[in-house]
């Protein structure tokens, strides 16, 4: 029988969302949520996860990121041990495969909440997602991989996509809570498939962001005003989320890091290391990928000059500082 919601008062468009928001959370339940990784992206992910009405315990190697979840209601943890055995759901999102498989180990080391549920989000080597898995699973509990796309404004406005590995089942278990931090969750297939997918878009987003930066460069180095030509971009065939939401051309797009010195958002170490997972699976699978491994040695160009903490899209700044040497 499906449920028909009837307001029977006039409510503004946004009322009526929150609304409908609140009560999905009412049917999710208040869950406690573990969250393990508070940078750029869990930091907003933790925060939409306390606004519906989750209970978040936290832990971050950074006491000012603890701080602030601590300010929003959240309860902060010395050990993430002590932290997964008080959660329902515990969700990590962390820089790399070393940090990823260092944690896990040392939250389980004297066992587990065999009720718990743990979740990476954070964007990592499918074949390790497969070893977490095998190592959780022995330990009674279960693992899956959801990792995110949408950038620090999705994360923020709770709007993420998230690609999800594991069993129909578990991605049904998983939902409800992800749907506290994005609007598309996607079942991908079995453990990994969720990264399999991940590391697809980042290398495309990768190539793409390095393709608007060079035509953004080249068509202000002919004298075109860059956002004229931003605005032909954007309604002809170049078009493209670097172009629009994230444009690298200070001035643009408003919210993007660009604007900022090029602070926060997605770090160039991140978007490099996702190229060489990209160059892993790549190899593994004999496929050839010839303008990701071309991406992957001009990130690695840009953290060899100093540049690996700036946002991504510092890439036109490279682009265009070269050409002026
Ligand atoms: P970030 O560097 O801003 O945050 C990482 C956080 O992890 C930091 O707060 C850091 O203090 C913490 N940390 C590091 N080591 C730790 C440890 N041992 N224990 C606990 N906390 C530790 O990174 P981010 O941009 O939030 O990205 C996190 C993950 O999400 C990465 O895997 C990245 O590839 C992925 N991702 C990022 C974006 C983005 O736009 N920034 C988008 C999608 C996916």
């Amino acid at each position: 029988m499906s449920l028909r919601i009837v307001f029977t008062m006039p409510v503004s468009k946004a009322m009526g969302q929150s609304l409908v928001r609140a009560m999905s959370s009412q049917a999710v339940g208040s869950k406690n949520v573990g969250f393990i990784g508070l940078g750029n992206m869990g930091g907003h992910m933790a925060s939409n996860l306390i606004q519906k009405g989750h209970k978040l315990h936290v832990y971050d190697i950074s006491k000012d990121a603890c701080k602030t979840l601590k300010a929003k209601g959240a309860t902060v943890y010395t050990k993430t041990a002590d932290l997964a055995k008080n959660s329902d759901f515990v969700i990590t999102m962390l820089p790399n495969n070393d940090i990823v498989w260092e944690t896990y180990n040392q939250m389980t080391a004297d066992g587990v909440n065999k009720q718990t549920m743990f979740i990476d989000s954070s964007t990592i080597d499918p074949n390790l997602v497969r070893q977490i898995q095998k190592f959780i699973s022995s330990k009674g509990a279960r693992f899956i991989d959801a990792p995110v796309s949408g950038g620090v404004n999705g994360a923020a406005a709770a709007t993420l996509t998230f690609m999800v590995g594991g069993t129909e089942e578990e991605y049904n278990i998983a939902k409800p809570i992800l749907e506290g931090m994005g609007k598309q969750i996607t079942y991908c297939g079995s453990y990994g498939m969720g990264q399999a997918a991940k590391l697809c878009n980042n290398m495309m987003l990768a190539i793409s962001m390095i393709g608007a930066s060079e035509a953004m460069n080249l068509a202000i180095r002919q004298g075109l005003d860059a956002k004229v030509f931003a605005d032909i971009i954007n309604s002809s065939t170049g078009r493209c989320w670097s172009t629009e939401a994230y444009n690298p051309v200070p001035g643009i797009t408003p919210i993007a890091p660009c604007n900022n010195n090029y602070s926060g958002g997605f770090s160039t170490d991140l978007i490099t290391k996702d190229l060489g997972l990209a160059a892993g699976v790549a190899t593994a699978t004999n496929t050839p990928i010839p303008l990701g491994a071309l991406a992957h040695q001009i990130y690695r160009t840009l953290k060899a000059r100093g540049l690996g903490d700036k946002d991504f899209s510092v890439v036109y700044e490279f682009l265009k500082n070269d050409e002026n040497k």
